[in-house]
């Protein structure tokens, strides 16, 4: 099936700058344009998937990796006091690129329960 074209695929194809903190061979890490705390960094499959719920039983490796890659990043981040990961996913989420994506929010204290 093919997925509608985001921001985030021309990302990935280098059509449009960003600030890359990591790539691999699936996924791509990069600076959210409108921070929401000190660290906002996406991690995103290469593997357009529009939103978690849309994602296959094929793509279950595929989820372990990003999550396995924002530890990662929180790590390189020095995020050593915690850190929030987010998935918004759909309308009700707030969802507004439908490029699967997984918030990394550190730097601050997070409050609970997020609006
Ligand atoms: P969401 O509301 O979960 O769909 O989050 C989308 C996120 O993408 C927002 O935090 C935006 O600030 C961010 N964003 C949109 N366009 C860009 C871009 N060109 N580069 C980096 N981040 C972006």
């Amino acid at each position: 099936m093919s997925e509608p074209d985001t921001i985030f695929s021309k990302i990935i194809r280098r059509e449009i700058p960003a600030d890359i903190v990591y790539e691999d061979d699936q996924a791509l890490a990069f600076r959210d344009i409108n921070p929401q705390a000190p660290v906002h960094i996406l991690v995103i499959p290469k593997k357009p998937i529009p939103k978690l719920a849309d994602a296959e039983s094929e793509d279950q490796a595929l989820l372990g990796h990003l999550l396995w890659t924002v530890k990662d990043i929180a790590k390189q981040e020095k995020l050593e006091n915690g850190y929030r990961v987010v998935i918004n996913n759909g309308a009700d989420a707030g969802q507004t690129v439908f490029h699967l994506h997984l918030h990394i929010l550190g730097g601050r204290q997070m409050q609970w329960p997020p609006g």
